[in-house]
C-alpha cells in the first residue's frame, strides 16, 4: 500500500473522461473527499469527434478551465455547417447564452483535452489513481460499497470503501454491468469510427456535418483540429448499420473519394487507421442511480441523439452528481430514495434538447424531410434561427412539444 491513497473516500468515481474529472472537480469544491480511478495512463486517445459545444464552454467555464482549454493545441469554433442528402448546404453561428457569452467551442484532441481535464484534478488536490482497472462492485445488503481492481502496473489488487459510488466508466460501464443495468441496445446506441487525416482542403473556424445518401440517416463529420490535422468520421445507427451491412470504413474512404469532397481530400493523408467506438444516444431514458451509486456520462446514455455530442452532458452529469452526493452525504442517506434527485435534476436540465433532437435524428431518417429543411434553411435566416434556437435549448419546452410548431419550420 506504498503511496496508495486512502482507501476511504466520500465519493469513489470510476473513470476519468469528461463525466469523472468533471465530478471530482465539483465534488471537491462541494467540499467532499473524492478518489478518482482511471485504468488508462494519461496522455491515452479516446475515439471522438472531439468537438466541444457551447455546453461544454459554459461547463468549462464553471470549472475556471476556459481560459487552459483556449490555450491547448485546437481548432476554435465559431460555425456549424449542416448539409443534407442533395449537398445543398447551411451554417449556423454558435449563439451563445443570453449574456452574450459561451459563443465559441473547440476542437481538441482527447488526448490533449482529458490529460487537462485529469492534471487539473490533480492540481486540485483531488487523489488520483492511473492505470487502475476497475473489476468489481463491492456490495453489502443491497447498498454499494466501494470498488476492487487492479493497479497495472504492479498487477496488486486493492478495494476503496466510500458511501457513494460515481460509474463515470463510459459506453462499456463496469459499473452498470455490476450493477444489472448495462442496457446499450441497438435502437438507442449509434456507431462511429474516427481518422485523422492531414492537409486536408479548406478547414476554417467551422465543424461541419454532412448528412450524406451514403449513410442516411446517418452523417460524415469533418472537423478542424490542431496544426495541419483534420478529425475525419461517420456515424450511424447500430440497427442501421447492421441492418443494411455497411462497413463504415469503406463507406467514408468512398464518400472522400467522390465528389462534392474529393478536390478537398485530394491531397490528404490518413495519419492512422480508423477507429470504430459506440454512442449511448439519450433517445430513452435509462435507470442512473440506485442505493448507493449513480451513473453519469455514456454510462448511463445521455449522448445528442442528433448531433452525436456527449462532452457538454457528461460535464453536466459530473456536476450534478457531486451536487446531489453532497446533499445526500449531509443527510447521512445514501439510499436511492435520495439518490433518485439524480435522475430528476439531469432529465430536468437535459431532457427537453433530447427529446428535440430524438426528433430531429428522426426527421434525419427521411431523406426527402432533411433535403426539405436544410434547402429552406439554405435559403431562410429565419429557419437557420428556429434551428439554431432549438439545437441551443433556447425555445421553451411547450413550443417544441405542439406539432404546429414542425409544422411551421416546413411551411414558414
Ligand atoms: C466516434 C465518436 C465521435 C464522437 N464525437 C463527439 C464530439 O465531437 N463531441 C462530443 O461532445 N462528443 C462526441 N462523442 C461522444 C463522447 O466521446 C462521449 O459522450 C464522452 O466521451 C463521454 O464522456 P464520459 O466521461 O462519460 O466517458 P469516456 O470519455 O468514455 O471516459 C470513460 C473513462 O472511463 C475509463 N474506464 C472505463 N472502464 C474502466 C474501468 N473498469 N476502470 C477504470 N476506468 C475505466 C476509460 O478508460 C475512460 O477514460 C463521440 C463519440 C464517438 C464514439
Amino acid at each position: 500500500m506504498k503511496n496508495m491513497p486512502n482507501p476511504t473516500y466520500d465519493i469513489i468515481i470510476v473513470g476519468a473522461g469528461p463525466a469523472g474529472t468533471s465530478a471530482a472537480l465539483f465534488a471537491k469544491r462541494n467540499g467532499l473527499k473524492p478518489l478518482l480511478l482511471e485504468k488508462s495512463v494519461f496522455p491515452r486517445d479516446k475515439i471522438c469527434g472531439d468537438a466541444l459545444s457551447g455546453k461544454s464552454v459554459r461547463l468549462l467555464r464553471e470549472l475556471n478551465l476556459l481560459e487552459k482549454t483556449r490555450g491547448l493545441p485546437g481548432a476554435h469554433i465559431k460555425r456549424i455547417t449542416f448539409s443534407g442528402p442533395k449537398y445543398q448546404q447551411f451554417d449556423l453561428y454558435l449563439k451563445g447564452d443570453s449574456e452574450g457569452k459561451n459563443d465559441e467551442g473547440f476542437s481538441i484532441r482527447r488526448e490533449i483535452f482529458d490529460e487537462m481535464m485529469f492534471r487539473s484534478v490533480q492540481d486540485a488536490d483531488i487523489d488520483t489513481l492511473e492505470g487502475f482497472n476497475v473489476k468489481s462492485v463491492n456490495q453489502e445488503n443491497g447498498f454499494v460499497t466501494g470498488v476492487t481492481g487492479i493497479q497495472k502496473e504492479s498487477n496488486e489488487e486493492f478495494t476503496f470503501s466510500s458511501k457513494i459510488l460515481l460509474g463515470a466508466d463510459g459506453y462499456n460501464s463496469i459499473v452498470s454491468k455490476e450493477l444489472d443495468l448495462y442496457d446499450m441496445d441497438m435502437e438507442h446506441t449509434s456507431v462511429g469510427i474516427r481518422c485523422y487525416y492531414e492537409n486536408v482542403k479548406d478547414l476554417t473556424d467551422q465543424i461541419e456535418l454532412h448528412y450524406v445518401p451514403e449513410l442516411n440517416p446517418g452523417y460524415l463529420w469533418i472537423f478542424p483540429s490542431d496544426g495541419n490535422r483534420a478529425n475525419i468520421g461517420v456515424g450511424l445507427s447500430k440497427d442501421d448499420a447492421k441492418q443494411k451491412k455497411i462497413n463504415l470504413v469503406n463507406v467514408m474512404e468512398g464518400i472522400l473519394s467522390k465528389p462534392p469532397f474529393a478536390e478537398r481530400f485530394s491531397e490528404a493523408k490518413p495519419l492512422e487507421k480508423a477507429k470504430g467506438w459506440n454512442l449511448p444516444l439519450g433517445s430513452i431514458h435509462r435507470k442512473n442511480y440506485g442505493n448507493g451509486f449513480m451513473l453519469l456520462g455514456d454510462a448511463a446514455g445521455i449522448i445528442d441523439p442528433f448531433t452525436g455530442e456527449g462532452i457538454g452532458n457528461a460535464l453536466v452529469s459530473g456536476k450534478i452528481a457531486a451536487e446531489i452526493a453532497k446533499q445526500a452525504l449531509s443527510v447521512d442517506d445514501n439510499s436511492s430514495n435520495i439518490l433518485k434527485a439524480y435522475d430528476t435534476r439531469l432529465w430536468k436540465e437535459l431532457g427537453s434538447e433530447l427529446k428535440v433532437s430524438t426528433k430531429l435524428q428522426n426527421l434525419a431518417k427521411s431523406k426527402f424531410l432533411l433535403n426539405f429543411v436544410i434547402g429552406r434553411a439554405s435559403r431562410n435566416q429565419d429557419i437557420r434561427e428556429i434551428i439554431s434556437g432549438m439545437l441551443s435549448n433556447e425555445i421553451p419546452k411547450e413550443k417544441l412539444n405542439n406539432p404546429f410548431f414542425y409544422l411551421k419550420i416546413l411551411f414558414y
